[in-house]
């Protein structure tokens, strides 16, 4: 028989108790490192600003979507999603709101999914949408419009109210790519189209877009050579004092001789330029080549006038807009006063209370600022009267289009006369629509009726005909207008 000895049982007593210590604290740890290897699984699929899945998560999961489709013979939709003006909000409000902002957008786009859908997060401010079971292109265009929409929907973050909007491009599995790399791609590719639309929509990918991507890159490498090259000129149309007739501006619009083509219209390279970026340095040639030319004029004897140079939207918003200015100006010698520069209503207007700050810098520096295409749709009169502007050049189509477009016309030439501003119509093509906007109290007109714009060799007509009490000392004998 055993020997039962009270020690002995209180040894083997404490020795279970130690053992189960032992392994509750093996359990324990087992479970510390399980969590830990999770969160570890956690950090490396997920994004560790926005908790929503990462590239890598995304794209496991979507080969997963694709087997699945591919098995079940159905689609699914990718899609990119960008917002815009992203930098802006940064810029304006700081990095930290920045981020809370990128929180709030990924929530909403998680709560807006279906189960099954993934959101992820796979760069700065880019998002890719993963969505099995798509059906028809309705069903796609659906679910891009309530995406922007709820996007665009106010952030508030701490005292500010943000808003932010998004370009969407879509592709679908199997249609337009077979591997998760290549429709993202594609949808991204998609989203460029959205973008360049002025953002806040959405965009399907079709082939096309890669033919225009490319022909879009063709035009871009030679309009850098061009750049490299100086192929532009400026030609110079005339704008006349409606009452006096007499010369008041020319205003410079820029022409590419391209070696190979001719003359290319801006028409056809200016959007390009802009999305390049190219704008800048094309925009710094015409500034120089435009006030150079003005002084020549007023050296010649033609001291009061003026150049109209137009600004690109990424011009007006360049931090070195204002040295580049003061550059041109100081190189030609042409005093401030003499250079107008026009800046479309839809640019000053997409960000009224900033463009505020960069319109009050540009009067100090002393040159006028025109706002043009004036009543295309974005004006407001509460920023009308607060802008410091010295003249508005109403929309083409106001004056070359119908009786409707006519009353456009005279209401928009009210308004501005209410607020003492003055107005040029721009297009004038016939008599009939100089006597109508002269019947309106126009100030200014612009067009073909007068000249189409010429080449500097050809402006001295201008500078000696409709310049009255010049030269001879008798009235211009200009176009009877
Ligand atoms: P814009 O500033 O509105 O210039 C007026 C355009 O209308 C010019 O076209 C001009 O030739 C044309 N035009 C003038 N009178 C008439 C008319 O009576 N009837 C018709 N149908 N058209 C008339 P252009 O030179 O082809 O320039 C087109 C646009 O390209 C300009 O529109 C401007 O937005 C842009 N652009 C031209 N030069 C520059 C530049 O140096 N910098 C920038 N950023 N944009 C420029
Ligand atoms: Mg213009």
């Amino acid at each position: 028989m055993f020997d039962c000895q009270p020690w002995t049982l209180v040894i083997a007593a404490s020795g279970t108790a130690v053992g189960m210590f032992f392994v509750w604290l093996l359990h324990r740890e087992r479970k510390r490192h399980a969590a830990a290897v999770a969160e570890v699984r956690r950090l490396a699929f997920h994004d560790a600003l926005t908790d929503v899945p990462n590239r890598l998560l995304f794209m496991d999961r979507a080969s997963i979507a694709f087997a699945h489709a591919r098995r079940s013979g159905t689609n699914v939709a990718v899609l990119f999603l960008d917002l815009d003006r992203f930098k802006t909000v940064n810029d304006t409000f700081g990095h930290n709101v920045g981020d809370e902002v990128l929180r709030g957008i990924a929530t909403r786009l998680r709560d807006h999914l279906r189960e099954g859908d993934t959101v992820a997060r796979i760069g700065g401010d880019e998002f890719a949408l993963l969505m099995p079971g798509i059906h028809n292109a309705d069903n796609l265009v659906k679910i891009a419009s309530k995406l922007n929409e709820v996007v665009r929907l106010p952030l508030r973050v701490g005292n500010h109210e943000i808003f932010v909007s998004a370009s969407v491009g879509m592709s679908v599995y199997p249609e337009d790519g077979r591997d998760a790399e290549s429709l993202l791609r594609n949808s991204d590719s998609a989203m460029y189209v959205a973008k360049e639309r002025g953002g806040d929509s959405f965009q399907i990918y079709s082939p096309s877009m890669e033919r225009d991507a490319r022909k879009a890159q063709e035009l871009e490498t030679r309009l850098r050579v061009a750049v490299a090259r100086q192929e532009f000129v400026l030609h110079y149309q005339p704008r006349i004092d409606m009452e006096t007739r007499r010369l008041v501006s020319f205003e410079a619009l820029v022409r590419w001789n391209d070696p190979d083509r001719g003359v290319v219209m801006p028409a056809d390279f200016i959007h390009a330029a802009e999305v390049s970026g190219l704008i800048v340095p094309i925009g710094h040639w015409v500034l120089r080549t435009a006030c150079r030319q003005a002084a020549s004029w007023h050296s010649d004897g033609c001291r009061d006038l003026f150049v109209s140079v137009n600004l690109s939207p990424r011009q007006f918003h360049r931090q070195d807009l204002v040295p580049a200015i003061r550059e041109a100006l100081e190189a030609a010698g042409l005093d401030p006063q003499y250079l107008e520069l026009e800046i479309d209503e839809s640019c000053v207007m997409m960000n009224a209370e900033g463009s505020m700050p960069i319109l009050e810098d540009l009067k100090a520096i002393g040159v006028r600022v025109l706002i043009s295409h004036f009543g295309s749709g974005y004006s407001s009169l509460k920023y009308l009267r607060r802008f410091p502007i010295d003249g508005l050049k109403l929309e083409r189509s106001f004056i070359s289009g119908d009786v409707d477009d006519r009353s456009l016309a005279r209401a928009a030439l009210g308004m501005a006369k209410a607020l003492h501003i003055k107005v040029i119509g721009e297009g004038v093509e016939t008599q009939e629509a100089a006597d109508f906007l002269r019947a309106q109290s126009c100030d200014d007109m612009q067009g073909y009726l007068v000249s189409a714009p010429v080449p500097p060799e050809e402006c001295h007509r201008f500078l000696t005909l409709l310049r009255p009490g010049d030269g001879d000392g008798k009235t211009a004998k200009g176009p009877s207008l």
